[in-house]
């Protein structure tokens, strides 16, 4: 039986992307091979990788002038990269939490850093009425952040260029991709498995690459000169990106997906505030809907591990809160089902029946 997956990243995927995925590793397109075992450079390969990039565009509505990438080193890469390429002398980043932070660590490598950071208050909302300076080569900003449970749900306007780290939102609400330069992600959670990290960038935002030596790799013109094939791509995930896609387009695209994040945070932001256990750290406006963040109510805090084990006793896993954090979240991504979230509400209830 399938579990209950409520687990941060990587996460649960829809079938469709689980069962064609394994069947492209026993044999990929009658080939007699594995897709394990295929040359990225033959035609089959190949086909998987355009159609993907084409699936991006259309299930994502990318206009014309943005590349999409596949590349290794995770998110985290990117943190370093964009300085690289990008960070002249200053720019300003939005610290929302512990990824903005990384980020943030990285371009301080580069020049100088404008922060504006949520941490006065535990990272528990989103700053929003705050100026950046005229002078700053780009904004960066965290749209999801995963482990503290807020989103920016809007797609903002800067007069400097605007970046976003999307590892946890993208997909699940159509995006006007014109506001952004670039948005980029780890693909292990709304897109595909663990192991790629896609970039979607804007191809007139090149000509602001700083005149400094840029190893091959960590240059952005290489990877869209070689069609993120440059060296050996992500193979397998990008594959099964493709079924996620392909996925979420015959489920009715953002459109439903966004409607899909609507209805569960709506059912589980529901049943916390009108626990008596439970709580919710983070404020209403600006609570994520695909990191559900939640705490026990002071005086049932040692109950925690116990609560924890009685979930997975009805078989909800992936509960426990980040270990910088603690309390529990729930991470209801778009493969999460409403059946999945109200099995957790009734383990919640259930327990709140039996200790509260
Ligand atoms: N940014 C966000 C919002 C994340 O949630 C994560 C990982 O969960 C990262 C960045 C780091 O991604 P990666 O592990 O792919 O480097």
């Amino acid at each position: 039986m399938r579990k209950h997956i409520f687990n941060a990243g990587p996460c649960k995927l829809s079938d469709r992307t689980l069962e064609n995925t394994s069947k492209a590793i026993l044999e990929f397109n009658n080939s007699g091979q594995s897709i394990f075992e295929v040359s990225h450079r033959g035609k089959d390969f190949q086909a998987v990788m355009d159609n993907t990039v084409e699936l991006m565009k259309e299930v994502l509505n990318i206009p014309e002038n943005y590349s999409v990438l596949f590349l290794g080193g995770g998110a985290s890469l990117q943190f370093c990269m964009i300085p690289y390429n990008f960070m002249k002398k200053k720019a300003f980043y939005l610290d929302t939490g512990t990824w903005s932070t990384k980020a943030i660590a990285e371009a301080k490598l580069w020049g100088e850093t404008v922060v504006v950071t949520s941490k006065d208050k535990d990272f528990t909302y989103i700053p929003k009425d705050f100026k950046v300076p005229s002078d700053v080569d780009y904004v960066h900003i965290t749209t999801n952040n995963t482990i503290r449970g807020t989103e920016i749900f809007e797609d903002w306007s800067f007069d400097a260029p605007l970046i976003a780290d999307m590892s946890s939102d993208i997909l699940s609400r159509p995006v006007d991709f014109s506001k952004y330069v670039m948005v980029y992600g780890g693909a292990q959670k709304n897109m595909g498995p663990a192991g790629a990290t896609f970039v979607i960038i804007n191809n007139d935002y090149l000509s602001k690459v700083v005149d400094r030596p840029i190893p091959a790799m960590l240059k952005y013109s290489t990877h869209i000169d070689g069609g993120s094939m440059y060296n050996t791509p992500p193979v397998i995930n990008v594959f099964a990106i493709r079924e996620t896609l392909l996925w979420v387009k015959e489920s009715g695209g953002l459109v439903a997906m966004n409607k899909l994040a609507d209805d569960r945070a709506k059912m589980l932001y529901g049943a916390i505030d009108s626990s008596k256990m439970f709580k919710s750290p983070v404020v209403k406006e600006d609570r994520s809907r695909m990191n559900i963040v939640f705490v026990f109510e002071d005086k049932y805090k040692e109950l925690e591990a116990e609560f924890i084990a009685f979930a997975g006793s009805k078989n909800c896993v992936g509960l426990k809160g980040h270990r910088s954090v603690g309390g529990f979240r729930a991470s209801t991504y778009n493969a999460c089902t409403m059946d999945d979230v109200k099995a957790l509400v009734s383990v919640m209830k259930e327990f709140e029946e039996k200790h509260a």
